[in-house]
């Protein structure tokens, strides 16, 4: 196919009034969510689109002082000038053009991500295939697609142990699978959360997502982690996330040790990055994205690494509506992968519960999409039409204008 043209678009959903939570050692403030759309015309007239820059633990907006503007104006840039007017055989000829440019590597593995899923986008529409149908090829003796998933909520960030509790019922009312959410109050706080959520549900997994302990400025420190990490495993927990820091390995292996289930892998910089730390053997979920690592094809050939050992392929999935349906395309062709991030927005409109469990506004998650997935009792239902299954909104691209800065900041107390 020939590539014409190649957009990036920076957006931002504003999070109005601005949000405050208060965490161990500080504040914390929501100001808004970032997204980079991006889309691919061939000279067919097809076009492809795909979700990306989605941010991660590493946080690098904030810390490292990157921006969702600047990686659209790259995807502007240097990837369009590396891809346009370009005849490429196969979507890895996109990955390796844009490996010939300067870009600083993680720069590049995140334009690869976004132009593999939207030529991805463009090879289902050519085929009249959804790309699960396409992914499955890529793996030895595959099975047929699965096509119904299980979800599980991402939400609960910085709350009293109470409203994670109520938020844990809520979720489970609606239907999914598991609740996951984000602790770092304070070490007797996240440990009366830790029963106070166990407790609230009857047959919902638990998942703490512990991003936060690692970038504390005073942290917990090795003997509290363990303390915590011990403790939810014997309340039952499904999983505990990135407990350290991401290329803490060896942090991760002593935890494993005590025989805490562990999650890890969204802040790797690459597939085989995610690889490395599945060589650990200490994590039992490993959490690549298709928007970080590589696209479908990054990811696939982590999914391939995970089969026949003991650790499951989750994918890490927090951003809109347009990303849930990109790893849910991996899921349904990955062997042995089931299970899907859902995040939880306020005022979702899929979420049939009495209470609403959603962490902040983030309406351009649900605009961003024409229409809604198909989400009942949990489950998503991965569309079956050509690409991913669904039309982009490019009204957002007027209505959600980028507004310069970090996503969020950290106040430290003195
Ligand atoms: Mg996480």
């Amino acid at each position: 196919m020939r590539i014409t043209d190649v957009h990036g678009y920076a957006l931002s959903s504003p999070i109005e009034p601005v949000q405050e939570r208060r965490f161990h050692g500080g504040r914390r403030r929501l100001l808004k969510r970032d997204v980079v759309l991006v889309t691919v015309e061939t000279a067919d007239g097809e076009r492809g689109v795909a979700p990306a820059g989605a941010s991660s633990s590493a946080m690098r907006e904030y810390f490292e002082g990157e921006s969702q503007g600047t990686f659209a104006d790259v995807i502007e840039n240097q990837v369009a000038d590396a891809l346009e007017g370009e005849t490429i055989e196969n979507v890895t000829d996109a990955h390796d053009r844009i490996g010939s440019t300067d870009l600083p590597g993680r720069m590049q593995t995140q334009a690869a991500s976004a132009v593999d899923v939207a030529l991805y986008d463009v090879l289902g529409k050519r085929a009249a295939a959804p790309i699960y149908d396409l992914l499955v090829d890529r793996f030895e003796d595959a099975p047929e697609p699965t096509t119904n998933l299980p979800l599980y909520a991402s939400a609960g960030m910085y709350m009293d142990p109470e409203g994670y509790a109520e938020q844990a019922t809520f979720v489970e009312e609606a239907g999914f699978v598991g609740y996951k959410y984000r602790p770092g109050i304070g070490p007797e706080a996240d440990r009366e959360t830790i029963n106070l959520v166990t407790d609230a549900v009857d047959k919902t997994e638990i998942m703490l997502d512990a991003h936060t302990w690692w970038k504390l400025r005073k942290p917990y420190g090795d003997e509290i982690v363990t303390d915590l990490v011990s403790y939810a495993a014997r309340r039952g927990v499904y999983w505990v996330e990135e407990p350290v820091a991401p290329d803490d390995y060896s942090g991760y292996e002593q935890l494993a040790e005590i025989g805490a289930p562990l999650a890890g892998g969204e802040s790797e910089p690459s597939p085989e990055g995610l690889i490395s730390l599945a060589k650990t053997g200490a994590v039992s979920y490993l959490q690549g994205d298709v928007r970080h690592h590589r696209g479908f094809t990054g990811c696939t050939s982590a999914i391939e690494f995970c089969r026949g050992r003991d650790i499951q392929f989750v994918p890490h999935n927090f951003g809109t509506w347009l990303g849930l349906l990109a790893n849910a395309h991996l899921v349904a062709a990955g062997p042995d992968v089931k299970l899907v991030e859902y995040p939880v927005f306020e005022d979702d409109p899929l979420v049939d519960a009495l209470g609403d469990p959603g962490m902040y506004p983030f309406d351009l998650a649900f605009d961003i999409i024409e229409g809604e997935p198909a989400v009942k009792n949990g489950h998503l239902s991965v569309p079956d039409a050509p690409g991913l299954g669904v039309e982009v909104n490019l009204d957002v691209v007027d209505e959600y204008p980028y507004i310069e800065g970090p996503w969020t900041e950290f106040e430290y107390a003195q």
